[in-house]
């Protein structure tokens, strides 16, 4: 049964300046039942947000008026955006911005030239991980209690360190999730980035490393929970 409800997750800001690409990534994602805001800059986007929530944010790194990164690192710092899902739209040779990107919290990136079935696979798998999904086939978890020192709420989307409430990335949430649910089971980087992205792990390696080091950040103490296992990959062990 097909579901034409518009709902907030279904609307999706695309910050592009290069019109060509732009029309290109709305037009695939129009067909593909997503409601398409427009901006070839970033200013009007961030003043758009004041009266409409998008689902995620596609953004280039490379904009006239402000650096993408920046832009990242103005909706990650705040309190009423930082949970949207930002997708950072960049040139292959960006790799250190790439890195810059995830650490200010982006949530997946994507490199130019992409296909457009890169693009609406990378943007489905981003709002699957979201919290407000609302067509997930998954089953709502369990709470999971890691001694007393740190408390996930799958339903309710939280994550407690002693008590003291935790913002994590829809990423970043997902990747500690994972690996509290299997607590002392090694995943590898593979395995992770499978869940993560699917088919469409065009990523690196790199990108783990770079959401678990965050991940470690935010969970302060409860962060060396979460062990790199030298070669293989990471597990959470109390
Ligand atoms: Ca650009």
């Amino acid at each position: 049964m097909k579901n034409k409800k518009t709902d907030e997750k279904k609307i999706i800001f695309v910050v592009e300046d290069e019109p060509d690409i732009q029309e290109l990534i709305t037009l695939h994602l129009s067909k593909s039942g997503y409601r398409v805001e427009k901006f070839l800059e970033s200013k009007p986007m961030l003043a758009r947000l004041e009266k409409q929530e998008p689902g995620l944010i596609l953004l280039d790194l490379m904009l006239p008026d402000q650096d993408g990164l920046e832009v990242c690192k103005i909706l990650k710092n705040s309190s009423q955006y930082a949970a949207i899902p930002v997708i950072m739209v960049t040139a292959r040779t960006e790799e250190v911005d790439v890195v810059l990107g995830l650490e200010l919290g982006a949530d997946d990136y994507i490199n130019k030239p992409f296909s457009p079935r890169e693009l609406v696979a990378r943007v489905k798998a981003v709002l699957r991980r979201g919290k407000h999904s609302t067509d997930s086939e998954e089953p709502v978890s369990q709470r999971i209690v890691i001694g007393d020192l740190l408390t996930i709420d799958p339903q309710k989307y939280e994550v407690t360190v002693q008590d003291k409430k935790i913002h994590l990335t829809s990423t970043e949430f997902l990747i500690l999730k994972m690996l509290a649910e299997k607590q002392g089971w090694v995943f590898s980087r593979e395995k992770i980035l499978d869940r993560l992205w699917g088919d469409e792990k065009d990523v690196f390696d790199r990108t783990v490393d770079v959401h678990i080091k965050n991940l470690r950040e935010k969970l302060g103490p409860a962060g060396k929970l979460i062990l790199n296992i030298r070669g293989v990959g990471y597990k959470l062990e109390l």
